[in-house]
C-alpha cells in the first residue's frame, strides 16, 4: 500500500465545498433543498468579463503567461490597490494566482517554516488553519465571540505573540462572521504587529461587500512600517461573481512576492491565461454591476436577518459585510453539527456547522442565494425551531 505523507495526516477536507457538493447531489436526486452552504454568488459573471475571455480564446491567447501574471493585469491590480486601497505596489510586488486561496497558499509557503506559528482569529475561514498546516507551521487560534463583535483586541494579539510567531491572518470583512475592523481597530493592531515584527496576511476578498455605508480599510495603508509587514490578498470570485474562474492575487514586499512566484512557477506555472484577460476587463470596465450585486446582497441580508430575529432559540449579530449570517444556537442545546444535520435531513435546509470555523455555538447561512430560497428556507427553519 502507498503510504501517505505526514502533511496529509491532519488535513481536513474543505467542509464548505463538501457540504455544497452534498446539497447539489441531493437536489440532483430530486429533493427540493434550500442551499445556504457555500459562499458563491448566484449571479453570472458580468457579460463584458465573459466576452473578454472568449475574445482572448479566439485571438489565440492560449499559451503560458508569465508565472506571476500578465503584466497588464499586474499593472491594473497595482492601479486598483493605489486608487481604492491607498496601497502603493509596483508590478513586481504582485502575484496573480489560481484563486485567492492559492495566492494565500503561495504566500504562506513563502513566509512560514516548519514549527513557525501563525495567528488566526477564530471563528476563521475553513482553509486558513489547513493551509498553515500544509506549510508545516502551527495555527494558533485567537478566540472571539459575539461579546467583542467577533474581533480580536490588541491586548489579545500581544498576549498570543511568541518568539515563533511569524504572521497574523486577518480577514475583514470576515467569513464567516461578517465583522469589519474599523480604521482605529486596525491602527491599534498594526502598532502591536510592527513592534513585534510580525507579518499580517490581510485577506480582503470581501472588501466590495459592505453594508450600512461602513468603510473598508486596508491595514497596509496605515503607515510605512505596517506596509512593509503586510501582504494584501484579494481575488475576483466574490466581487465579480467569478468563483469558477479561479483568479486571485497577493501584493506585498518584493522579496516575499518573488518567493511566492518562484513556488508558483513550479506548481501551476500561473493562472489560466485567457481567464486573466477576463480579469483585465473586470478591472478596466464599469464597476456598476459590482454595486448592483452588493445592493442585492444587502437586501437579502436585511430580509434574512429580520427573519432570524423572530425565531426563538437563536440570536444573531448583524453582519456588516460579506454574505454570511452566523447565528448563535447555544440555546437549542444542540452541537452545530447535530443542528445542521437535522435541519438538512428533516427540513432539507443545507447550512454549514460553525464547528468548521472553530465555533460550535454557531451555524453559518450563506445568503449568496436567491430571495425565494431565503424566504422558503426561513419558513422551514421556523418549523424546525418550533419543534426543537
Ligand atoms: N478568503 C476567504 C475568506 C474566502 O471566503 C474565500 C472563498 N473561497 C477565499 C479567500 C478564496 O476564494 P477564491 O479562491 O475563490 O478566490
Ligand atoms: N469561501 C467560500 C465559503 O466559505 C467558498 C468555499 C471554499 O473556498 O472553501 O463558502
Amino acid at each position: 500500500m502507498i503510504q501517505l505523507a505526514d502533511r496529509t495526516w491532519t488535513i481536513e477536507p474543505s467542509v464548505t465545498l463538501a457540504l455544497s457538493a452534498r446539497a447539489k447531489a441531493l437536489r440532483a436526486s430530486g429533493i427540493d433543498v434550500c442551499d445556504f452552504t457555500v459562499g458563491e454568488p448566484d449571479f453570472n459573471t458580468p457579460a463584458h468579463i465573459r466576452e473578454a475571455a472568449k475574445r482572448a480564446l479566439d485571438e489565440g491567447k492560449t499559451k503560458y503567461a508569465p508565472a506571476g501574471g500578465l503584466p497588464k493585469l499586474q499593472e491594473l491590480i497595482a492601479a486598483k490597490l493605489r486608487d481604492e486601497n491607498s496601497l502603493s505596489y509596483s508590478t513586481n510586488q504582485i502575484i496573480v494566482s489560481t484563486g485567492g486561496k492559492q495566492a494565500i497558499l503561495n504566500v504562506l509557503l513563502a513566509i512560514l517554516s516548519r514549527g513557525d506559528e501563525a495567528l488566526i482569529p477564530s471563528p476563521y475561514w475553513v482553509s486558513y488553519p489547513e493551509i498553515v498546516k500544509l506549510a508545516r507551521a502551527v495555527p494558533i487560534l485567537m478566540p472571539t465571540t459575539e461579546a467583542t463583535a467577533f474581533k480580536i483586541t490588541p491586548e489579545q494579539l500581544e498576549a498570543a505573540i511568541t518568539p515563533r510567531t511569524r504572521a497574523l491572518i486577518l480577514n475583514s470583512p470576515s467569513n464567516p462572521t461578517g465583522a469589519i475592523y474599523s480604521r482605529a481597530e486596525l491602527t491599534a493592531l498594526a502598532e502591536v504587529l510592527v513592534r513585534h515584527e510580525v507579518a499580517v496576511l490581510s485577506d480582503e476578498i470581501y472588501e466590495k461587500l459592505l453594508y450600512n455605508g461602513v468603510e473598508h480599510v486596508s491595514i497596509g495603508s496605515l503607515g510605512e512600517e505596517i506596509f512593509n509587514f503586510t501582504v494584501t490578498c484579494n481575488g475576483f470570485s466574490k466581487a465579480y461573481a467569478a468563483t469558477g474562474w479561479r483568479l486571485g492575487y497577493a501584493a506585498g514586499p518584493a522579496h516575499v512576492i518573488k518567493a511566492a512566484v518562484d513556488i508558483q512557477s513550479h506548481t501551476t506555472s500561473g493562472a489560466t491565461t485567457f481567464a486573466q484577460y477576463g480579469a483585465i476587463a473586470a478591472l478596466e470596465g464599469s464597476q456598476d454591476e459590482v454595486e448592483v450585486m452588493r445592493r442585492e446582497f444587502e437586501r437579502r441580508r436585511d430580509v434574512f436577518f429580520a427573519g432570524l430575529q423572530t425565531l426563538p432559540g437563536l440570536t444573531c449579530t448583524k453582519p456588516e459585510g460579506a454574505f454570511y449570517l452566523f447565528p448563535n444556537i447555544a440555546a437549542t442545546g444542540l452541537s452545530s453539527m447535530d443542528f445542521s444535520q437535522r435541519l438538512l435531513e428533516e427540513y432539507h435546509v443545507a447550512i454549514v456547522p460553525g464547528a468548521a470555523f472553530g465555533a460550535d455555538a454557531n451555524v453559518r447561512f450563506s445568503y449568496a442565494t436567491s430571495m425565494a430560497t431565503i424566504e422558503k428556507g426561513l419558513e422551514r427553519l421556523q418549523r424546525f425551531m418550533e419543534r426543537l
